[in-house]
């Protein structure tokens, strides 16, 4: 059983995920990308009958809905059953569709337990776990929380680095819009009191992961 919780949230583009994975993998830790579950989830709404959204409420999404992801931070894999959605959670069709699925509140009462439980039964010393409402609501008292920030213009163009410019637009539309619905859910931008602030606006990704790991101690 996992002992040791670092609890990581910050909005789309902050850097949390690919900074929570390398700091993971440097310290011995498991990873536990939360988005994935809501991802998942919308991909089922949308693939599989019995998930329909106006059906969902009624699922026994703890017996029914079969999430598997990996927590080696060397090996990301998520699956639903039997089907391999690592690729398919990315798609821009669950990007827009996602804070849907994320808004319901028996939604968010079940991914908690699920995180929960996921990082109960890991073996490694300790899991770096990021989401939204992670150092809030499913891990409050974890050892080390931390809200991973930077400014918009940072964010959108880290995100946008490698397209064209007309993806670039309807890509940094399509962000700042689900951070808008989102935040309307759970506020990632305000560190909740004790929650460390890592802007990373001006820091690169290795200024950023020993930031991290500075706060962490390891
Ligand atoms: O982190 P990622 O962008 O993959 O998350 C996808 C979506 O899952 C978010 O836009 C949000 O709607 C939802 N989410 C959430 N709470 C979390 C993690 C993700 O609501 N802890």
């Amino acid at each position: 059983m996992s002992e040791f919780i670092v609890a990581i949230d910050g909005p789309a583009g902050s850097g949390k995920s690919s900074v929570s994975k390398q700091v993971a993998n440097e310290i011995g830790f498991g990873y536990l990308d939360t988005g994935a579950a809501y991802r998942a989830l919308a991909w089922a709404v949308q693939n599989l009958p019995e998930f329909s959204l106006d059906r969902l409420e009624q699922v026994d999404l703890d017996k029914e809905f079969d999430y598997q992801i990996s927590l080696d931070p060397k090996s990301y894999r998520v699956s639903v059953g039997h089907t391999d959605v690592t690729a398919a959670i990315r798609d821009n069709a669950i990007a827009e569709s996602v804070s849907k699925v994320a808004k319901l509140p028996f939604v968010r009462s079940f991914m908690k337990r699920l995180t929960q439980r996921l990082v109960e039964q890991h073996s490694a010393p300790g899991v770096v776990v990021e989401g939204r409402d992670i150092t809030t609501v499913v891990f409050p008292d974890a050892q080390i929380r931390l809200l991973l920030t930077a400014s918009e213009e940072v964010r959108l163009k880290r995100r946008s680095a490698e397209l064209s410019v007309a993806t670039a637009q309807s890509l940094a539309k399509q962000v700042s819009e689900r951070d808008k619905s989102d935040l309307k859910v759970v506020d990632f931008m305000t560190p909740a009191p004790g929650v460390e602030l890592v802007d990373s606006s001006e820091l690169n990704f290795e200024e950023t992961v020993a930031a991290v790991r500075k706060l962490i101690g390891r």
